[in-house]
Formats: structure tokens, C-alpha cells, sequence
């Protein structure tokens, strides 16, 4: 379940963004800026803008970081939007609240238990999962569904369309849909069955472990244009492979 009740911390950090934008933004316009705790590997933090919006993802590691770290942190950030260098000061104030050990800890923890550090693709050529898994997200899981990690593959693959990894609770689509040929709602309907393994988690019975039970397929049903979508690929899967093997 997603909490949608901000936090006093968060919403401390999200007036940081603000100031910080007040600083370097000349011409005083400031974005409505969203902020949440991310499940990176290590150390990571990003920003966009994105409809106007600026959009803050904090290493979930930082969770407990103190505001001055956080402020410094928020400084650093938009600078880099804005193609300029915060201040040092902002630099050493971070990297002092990063030197506590329960931030080191818990990032080499999290290097280890969510994957080598492989880095995320969620901004493709064409499609972005991050936009994309919100949409879905809203129009069929009422916004239930946690954000795992999201990532385009590396490589093309065809036959593995999209995977869920419930270890590192991660979902990887396949690059080879991140074209203009494929039809938005098809990376829509991927993300949709991935995103139905984080709903019904694998079954293990006497052994044997069940991914796609029937109540898994009951609800892949709900899918507007399944059997559309189904059909799509049958009838890509060769184009698919074609274009794998010429990258
Ligand atoms: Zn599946």
C-alpha cells in the first residue's frame, strides 16, 4: 500500500527544493516540487522536471539524514538542473551528513541485497516506465502497487518481454519494446503483468513453485485489450528477434 500522508520530514525537504529554486531560478519561477524516499542501490538521488513539476527521488538510505544534510542535498540538486555548481559549503555539509555510520551501513547493505549496483534505465528512447508504471498503477491497481526498481534491460531480449524480480523487487521490460513500432499499450500491458507478480507473489506448494495462479490469470483478464495485446506480440515476436540480432 502507497502512503500518500507526507511526512513533517518530507515536507521540510520539499521547502528545501523550494529555497533552492528561489536561489538559482532568476526568473522566479518556482515549480511545484514532489519528493519521496527511493529504493536505489546505494547512494543515489535524482531530479526531473517533468510538466512543470519537479519531481525529487532521495536514496531511501538517507532516511534519517539530518535537515542540514538534507538542505545541503537540496542545493546541489537543482544546481545541477540548472547546470551550475552549488556552493562548496553545501558539498562539505552534505558529505559530513553522509559520513555517519548508520547511512553507511545501510548503503552497503542495499548495494548488496538490490542487485551489483546495476544501474537504472527507466527513461527510454520513447517510453519512460517511471510515467508509465504511474499510469498503470492508477488506471488498474488504484495506485496499490509499491514502486519496485524499474529498469529497461540492457540487452534486446524477445522471448523475455519483461521479468519481475522479487528478491531484488525490481521489474525489467525488454528493450526491444522501447521503439515507435510498438503501440504504448502493449509496454502498458507488460508492465501490467509484471506488476501482477508484485500483486499475487509466487506460490510455493509442496515444492513447486506457482508464478501465474489462477488467480493471477483470472485478474490478467482485467486487462482492456488482452487479447489485442496478446496477438501483438505473437505477430512481433519474429520482427522482434530480427531486430535483437542486428544490434
Ligand atoms: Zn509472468
Amino acid at each position: 500500500m502507497k502512503n500518500t500522508q507526507e511526512s513533517p520530514q518530507l515536507s521540510s525537504i520539499r521547502r528545501f527544493y523550494q529555497q533552492a529554486f528561489r536561489h538559482y531560478d532568476k526568473t522566479g519561477r518556482i515549480p511545484p516540487v514532489s519528493v519521496e524516499l527511493y529504493p536505489y542501490a546505494g547512494i543515489n538521488h535524482t531530479i526531473r522536471i517533468r510538466g512543470g513539476r519537479a519531481f525529487v527521488r532521495i536514496s531511501d538510505v538517507c532516511v534519517d539524514m539530518e535537515l542540514e544534510g538534507q538542505k545541503a542535498l537540496a542545493f546541489i540538486l537543482v544546481a545541477k538542473l540548472y547546470r551550475k555548481r552549488a556552493a562548496s559549503v553545501h558539498q562539505e555539509t552534505y558529505n559530513a551528513a553522509l559520513r555517519t555510520s548508520d547511512i553507511q551501513r545501510r548503503a552497503a547493505r542495499t548495494k548488496k541485497t538490490r542487485g551489483r549496483q546495476t544501474p537504472l534505465f527507466t527513461e527510454g528512447d520513447i517510453y519512460d516506465l517511471d510515467e508509465l508504471f504511474d499510469d498503470v498503477n492508477a488506471k488498474y491497481f488504484n495506485n496499490k502497487i509499491e514502486r519496485p526498481l524499474l529498469t529497461w534491460s540492457s540487452r534486446k531480449t524477445y522471448r523475455v518481454l519483461g521479468h519481475h524480480d522479487a528478491t531484488q523487487n525490481k521489474i525489467v521490460i525488454s528493450r526491444s519494446l522501447d521503439t515507435p513500432e510498438t503501440p504504448r499499450y502493449i509496454v502498458e500491458y507488460v508492465m501490467f503483468h509484471e506488476m501482477l507478480h508484485v500483486k499475487h507473489p509466487t506460490l510455493t506448494i509442496n515444492g513447486r513453485r506457482y508464478n501465474h495462479t489462477p488467480a493471477f490469470r483470472a485478474d490478467e483478464q482485467r486487462f482492456p485489450k488482452y487479447h489485442a495485446a496478446e496477438r501483438w506480440i505473437e505477430a512481433n515476436v519474429r520482427r522482434l528477434k530480427r531486430a535483437a540480432k542486428r544490434k
